[in-house]
């Protein structure tokens, strides 16, 4: 009842739309502005926000908030409406998404905080929200929808819940998070002109402030791969005309920073998915190398030479290698493999070789190599996990 209300709400503001051409947009912007003065826009964002806010929960983590607030901050002032005052709040949802209702409401879900690695990620998941609010994106499909009717809208998200509740079973793997992210994708649904729009204005806002644009890239990749899962679960959804981000606006994010002679280096952005060398004593005065993730040791190699090398050469190639493959095709967990190549047993991000186990690495530890090489794997499953927690809570 309530819920169902508060849909309705939120979904007469957000849905619809049409982009206009980017050198109207200044006047446009202006004539928007004085159409809806920010006190009337706050009013009518205000009443949505509360709505959202009650339904969903809003979690208490001063921490965090404070990140958020600053990001947001930094990115309004060099926006194209630098006078906007955010109000910022996390939900309590566990899938990633974020929103920016107008008057300058902006909510991110705490899903979307463990999915960012890094404040370069978060910031862009922002400054694309903040690019919706500029382009004034939620009053514009306001109109559009008070135009076309929202009663088809109605009937689509009462069948939508209705799927969610019988969740089927390839759906039920992604369980709350499918659901949740459905459920929001449809509420905060803009038109895809309109997303990429906000793609385009937020990496020019992003460009201008201390974040690594590349952000944009890494976090649209890893929605994507989220939003092909969920909806191959679901029947259901899958004739919903909605639109999460596509392997389309990655393309077209990535071609945006290539003609903006951004060196694309998604190491960077994903803070702690990166291979680092490091020296250490294993024995009173005994040293070797090895390589840690977010400073988690996964591999650490004989210190006897190989082939001519030493343990700080092989280690260095090791680690650059593995960096190469995450700059160019990033690093998900599940993309952490472990193959056996002429009878040695090799360990892959991405499908690409990274890293072989020798049979001296692995007596050096104790094992035979196809015992080391899971132990690696392992432990590199485990790093990144962790990693990608941690770089939220700094
Ligand atoms: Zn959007």
């Amino acid at each position: 009842m309530s819920r169902r209300r508060g849909l309705c709400v939120f979904v007469v503001l957000v849905f619809a739309g049409l982009a206009l051409t980017p050198s109207a947009r200044a006047a446009d912007i202006a004539r928007w502005r004085q159409k809806y003065p920010l006190e009337k826009e706050v009013e009518i964002g205000r009443k949505t926000a509360e709505e959202i806010d009650r339904q969903y929960g809003v979690l208490d983590d001063p921490e965090q908030l404070a990140r958020i607030q600053a990001i947001v901050n930094e990115i309004v002032a060099v926006s194209d409406r630098p006078d906007l005052q955010c109000d910022v709040k996390i939900l309590s949802v566990p899938v990633p998404n974020a929103m920016a209702i107008p008057g300058g409401f902006i909510r991110c879900t705490s899903g979307l905080l463990d999915m960012c690695n890094s404040d370069d990620e978060l910031a862009a998941v922002l400054a694309h929200e903040i690019a919706h609010m500029c382009n004034y994106h939620g009053m514009r499909q306001d109109e559009r929808d008070r135009k076309m009717g929202i009663y088809q809208l109605g009937l689509q998200l009462a069948a939508i819940v209705a799927a969610l509740n019988g969740a089927d079973p390839g759906f039920v793997q992604y369980a709350v998070a499918a659901g949740y992210f459905a459920h929001m994708q449809i509420i905060v649904g803009y038109s895809r002109e309109y997303e990429v729009e906000a793609d385009r204005d937020g990496l020019a806002y992003l460009m201008k402030t201390k974040y690594n644009p590349t952000g944009m890239l890494t976090t649209m990749e890893r929605f994507a791969d989220l939003a092909t899962r969920t909806w191959q679960g679901s029947d259901a959804l899958r004739d919903f005309d909605t639109h999460p981000p596509s392997a389309a606006r990655v393309a077209e994010v990535e071609r945006y920073l290539r003609e903006a002679n951004v060196n694309i280096n998604r190491a960077v952005v994903l803070r702690g998915y990166r291979a680092v060398p490091e020296e250490i004593e294993y024995a009173p005065g005994q040293r070797t190398w090895q390589i840690c993730f977010g400073g988690r040791p996964v591999f650490q190699a004989s210190p006897e030479p190989i082939d001519g090398k030493t343990a700080e050469e092989r280690v260095h190639a090791i680690a650059t290698s593995m960096n190469m493959v995450i700059s160019v095709s990033g690093l998900a967990i599940h993309t952490v493999g472990l193959s056996d190549r002429k009878g040695y047993p090799e360990i892959s991000f991405s499908q690409y070789p990274v890293l072989r186990i020798l049979e001296q690495d692995a007596a050096f530890m104790g094992m035979d190599a196809k015992a080391y090489a899971s132990l690696v794997r392992e432990q590199l499953i485990y790093a990144l996990d962790q990693a990608g927690r941690e770089a939220l809570r700094t």
